[in-house]
């Protein structure tokens, strides 16, 4: 599974919503989810559209990237 499903999938099973619900959702909030891509975390938490190597809440790496950037949307 590449970087780009997993976050959907996490994204999905979290939020109840499919991917362009998300997007329109982070457009509208200026906030984006984002995704901890360490290998076996699943955490999802609140961060800024343009986030790369944000600091995971519950792994603790450097691994939490925007849904936007994920998608390729900025
Ligand atoms: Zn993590």
């Amino acid at each position: 599974m590449n970087s780009r499903n997993k976050a959907r999938k996490i994204i999905e099973d979290e939020y109840g919503l499919d991917e362009i619900e998300i997007i329109q959702m982070s457009m509208e909030d200026l906030q984006a989810p984002g995704i901890c891509m360490d290998f076996g975390c699943l955490n999802v938490q609140d961060c800024d559209q343009d986030t790369r190597n944000g600091i995971c809440d519950v792994c603790e790496n450097d691994t939490v990237h925007s849904y936007l950037i994920l998608a390729d949307m900025i």
